[in-house]
């Protein structure tokens, strides 16, 4: 399991300053996160302001 970032990311920044584990990067238009890096915390999905990221 791994959070997943949607297409709605606005490339603002916020998840990747928050993940503990480094998981998310920016990719080509939008933020990633490498699932294998991800420790499903939860924490990118509270922080970002569009509700990008959705729990697999
Ligand atoms: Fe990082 Fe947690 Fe989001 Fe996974 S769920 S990308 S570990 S902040
Ligand atoms: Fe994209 Fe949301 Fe992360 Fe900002 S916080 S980069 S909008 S997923």
């Amino acid at each position: 399991m791994a959070y997943k970032i949607s297409d709605e990311c606005i490339s603002c920044g916020a998840c990747a300053d928050g993940c503990p584990v480094g998981a998310i990067s920016e990719g080509d238009g939008k933020y990633v996160i490498d699932a294998e890096t991800c420790i499903d915390c939860g924490a990118c999905a509270s922080t970002c302001p569009v509700g990008a990221p959705e729990a697999e």
